[in-house]
């Protein structure tokens, strides 16, 4: 079987879980300040506040940035319930913009038509590890005085012109096992402004700098240490997992581009794609991922319903109609391109796919 996830964990990890064990010190303390440190150094921003997942991440900053009741934020409704939810737990309500096909990510010529007196924030979503028109998605927070806050859960180290996604706005990272690095669970926030990261500190720990002196509202969103020691393991390995999930892309392509029926990934101009999902389209996607898994090889549908059309939303009376992100969640379908396919997996999954397109016709 080829998975379409598999954390990349060795010795290096076990070991600095144990030493994390032997000292005593299990929760929140030097392991996480280290790791935030490193984190923000990565991404390029002066500072990062890791939590304990990446839901927990996009509720904190926007809580940081005062976002609440009476609040809009435009978002994408193709992404992870996360997303979205992390707005409504806030109070605020989120408001769906249409995705571009090509790139899955939010399209900025449609943003402006949904900004309100009421919107307060725009929280583009780097989908599959590509970033979002970060030159057009500054442009209109700049125009309309909008916070940006980007959904970087899927895309650690990806670039924009150069630039790491994470320090365009605030960003928020998720380090979920499946995520390009992992601490098991956990999150960071991103971000250059000091008193939004000063406020997530607060937001993250009841409220308190001191403890039992409580200046706001606040839950406990705190990382372990244990999460930061493999964190730090991981954030060492990245570049190389990186590397390899971008070599694998290559060959799935190069293998790909040209069987009738499969559309490959598309990468927009200035991007860094860093592939937390290669993610074809074919009008076929169902009986595809069923050969697949017969065949040996997991597959994932990412994402299957788009937020809009989920139970919960329909009740709260959601009726959007987002042609691009509907026809987007018939038609996507992930094929594994995590740093542990070898390049002989990736010959077996071209030409089991191959094949069926052959059969096909
Ligand atoms: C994984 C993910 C999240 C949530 O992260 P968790 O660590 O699972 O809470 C949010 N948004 C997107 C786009 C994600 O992929």
């Amino acid at each position: 079987m080829i998975p379409i996830a598999k954390p990349q964990l060795d010795d290096a990890e076990i070991l600095a879980v144990s030493d994390v064990l032997r000292s005593g010190i299990i929760a929140e303390g030097q392991r996480v300040a280290e790791f935030e440190q490193a984190f923000a150094e990565y991404t390029g921003t002066e500072h990062a506040v890791a939590v304990n997942s990446g839901t927990a991440a996009l509720h904190a900053a926007l809580l940081a940035h005062g976002i609440g009741k009476g609040d809009e934020v435009i978002t994408s409704s193709f992404s992870f319930i996360a997303t979205a939810n992390s707005i409504l737990f806030t109070g605020a309500k989120p408001v769906f913009s249409d995705i571009k096909a090509d790139t899955f990510n939010l399209d900025p010529q449609l943003i402006e038509e949904k900004i309100t007196p009421a919107t307060k924030a725009i929280m583009p979503v780097h989908l599959y590890g590509q970033p979002a028109d970060m030159d057009l998605m500054t442009n209109i927070a700049e125009d309309h005085g909008l916070i940006l806050i980007e959904d970087a859960c899927q895309a650690h180290g990806a670039k924009y012109n150069g630039k790491k996604v994470g320090s365009f706005g605030t960003g928020a990272f998720s380090f979920y096992p499946t995520k390009n690095m992992t601490t098991s669970e956990g999150g960071i926030i991103t971000t250059n402004n000091r008193e939004v990261a000063d406020k997530a500190r607060m937001i993250r720990s009841h409220g308190s700098k001191q403890r039992y002196l409580h200046e706001m509202l606040g839950y406990n969103l705190r990382m372990t240490d244990i999460a930061a020691a493999i964190g730090l393991i991981q954030l060492r390995k990245l570049p190389e997992y990186t590397a390899r999930r971008q070599h694998n892309a290559k060959l799935l392509t190069e293998n790909l581009k040209d069987i009738e029926g499969i559309q490959c990934p598309t990468v927009g101009e200035g991007c860094e794609h860093v592939f937390h999902q290669y993610t074809i389209l074919t009008t076929n996607r169902d009986a595809l991922a069923d050969h697949l898994r017969n065949e040996g090889i997991g597959t994932g549908i990412y994402y299957p319903i788009p937020i809009h059309k989920q139970p919960y939303y329909m009740e709260l009376g959601y009726n959007d109609n987002l042609p691009v992100t509907e026809k987007a969640s018939m038609e996507v379908l992930s094929l594994p391109v995590h740093p542990g396919v070898t390049d002989e997996d990736i010959a077996t999954i071209s030409n089991v796919i191959k094949n069926w397109s052959g059969s096909k016709c």
